[in-house]
């Protein structure tokens, strides 16, 4: 059996994780499962899968779930902190981690398991944007696999040749022939909605994802297309990509996940129902193909595809990703900071939906010159842009 770490096994790409394990008992052996605080969930998913480790970042969740399992005479260890992410993520006995931890939070613990040469399942987007370079040299110093579970990513991964998806972050992508990387994107709920009343779009309507189902920080940033921007960030990272070797290109059905052009004018691009299982499954099982549990694709029911080129007015933030991925690494670690204290606010309904890009802007041309050359001075910089876009926000 192999062993699993599920770093965020509480939310979203976690839960969809727990559903791929279920579908193939005797594969795969929980060896840790670890949430921020979500008691109940945590529970129940013990029970289910004994793993050995149950990591609680909140002390007192911690203390309660401990209580439960022993009630229930269940033998899971039950870790908290911080520096037990790490600990279960670096676990000599781990295998496989998938990295589904939410945000620049998820850094520590991915670069953990990076750094232990594990192979890694990589759904928290943001420790790439926030340490881009760094954390491609980790992966490579160490000896580890990465595996996007980023739908877009995982398309692509899908769609480029065998020499490519065994060189991650150091490919040539004009030599295996490629022209373009082509980005799609659903241009979440508002795509349609008249510009003009964006300013007042409530969290419900901005979290009301058409057509995926994810948990409320990507939602909303779905909805600004800062979501595509961070993956356009991490598809740089991930592929070698130069800026003229990426598209972005709004494909309301999202069931082309994103397409690789080849110079002799092939598009190659991956196809399916938009679930989240399905590039679990394929980066799980790979280089093996596994049932995901995810329905076939019924293209009679899809039956038209269209796209639609990305408008700066309506997607501000998705400019200012770009920007940032072209002006270097401080900048998009002031974005990404930036972003997650300003879609916090948003979603608590302290701050407009439109002036979450007015204050990634103002983070970025603050900060975004700064030279960083390694981890201590990216986590610094992150915490000041977090600290000066809080103090913004309460100006
Ligand atoms: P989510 O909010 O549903 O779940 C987040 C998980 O992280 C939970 O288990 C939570 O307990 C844990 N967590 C939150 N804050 C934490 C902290 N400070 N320290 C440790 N753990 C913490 O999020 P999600 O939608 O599952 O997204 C997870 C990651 O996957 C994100 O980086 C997101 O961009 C990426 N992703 C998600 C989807 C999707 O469909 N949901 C698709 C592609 C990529
Ligand atoms: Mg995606």
């Amino acid at each position: 059996m192999e062993n699993l770490v599920i770093l965020g096994a509480s939310g979203s790409i976690g839960q969809s994780t727990l559903k791929v394990v279920r579908q193939h008992p005797g594969r795969w052996q929980l060896l840790a499962l670890t949430a921020a605080r979500s008691v109940d969930t945590m529970l129940r998913d013990c029970l289910e899968f004994s793993p050995r480790f149950a990591v609680m970042v909140d002390e007192l969740a911690a203390g309660e779930l401990s209580g439960r399992l022993r009630a229930h005479g269940c033998s899971t260890r039950v870790l908290s902190g911080t520096d037990a992410l790490c600990e279960v993520a670096a676990h000599p006995d781990a295998d496989s981690v998938m990295a589904a931890i939410v945000g620049a939070a998820g850094l520590p613990a991915t670069l953990a398991a990076v750094r232990a040469g594990k192979r890694v399942l990589l759904a928290n987007k943001e420790s790439l944007v926030m340490s881009g370079a760094l954390f491609m040299e980790a992966v490579r110093e160490h000896g580890a696999t990465l595996l996007p579970i980023d739908s877009e990513h995982n398309a692509i991964f899908q769609s480029l040749p065998a020499e490519v998806q065994g060189n991650l972050g150091f490919c040539d992508l004009a030599a295996a022939g490629v022209s373009k990387i082509l980005l799609t994107g659903s241009g979440g709920p508002f795509r349609y909605r008249d510009i003009e009343t964006l300013a007042a779009v409530t969290p419900e309507e901005a979290i009301a994802h058409p057509n995926w189902s994810m948990g409320p920080k990507i939602s909303v940033d779905s909805a600004t297309m800062m979501n595509k921007g961070l993956e356009y960030i991490e598809a740089r990272w991930l592929f070698n990509a130069a800026p003229e070797q990426i598209q972005v290109i709004i494909h309301p059905q999202s069931v082309i996940h994103s397409m690789v052009q080849y110079k002799d004018g092939s598009v190659l691009a991956q196809l399916g129902n938009p679930d989240m299982c399905t590039p679990i499954a394929h980066a799980m099982g790979y280089p093996q193909r596994i049932v995901s549990g995810v329905e076939p694709l019924d293209f009679f029911s899809v039956g038209e595809f269209s796209f639609i080129r990305p408008d700066d007015r309506r997607y501000p933030c998705l400019r200012l990703a770009i920007e940032a991925c072209a002006a270097g690494q401080a900048a998009t670690t002031a974005l990404n900071a930036a972003n997650e204290v300003a879609v916090a606010a948003f979603l608590q309904g302290g701050l407009g939906y439109m002036a979450i890009a007015g204050l990634v802007e103002r983070a970025c041309s603050r900060f975004g010159g700064e030279v960083v050359s390694d981890l201590a001075a990216l986590r610094d910089l992150d915490d000041r842009v977090r600290r000066q876009t809080q103090q913004w926000l309460e100006e």
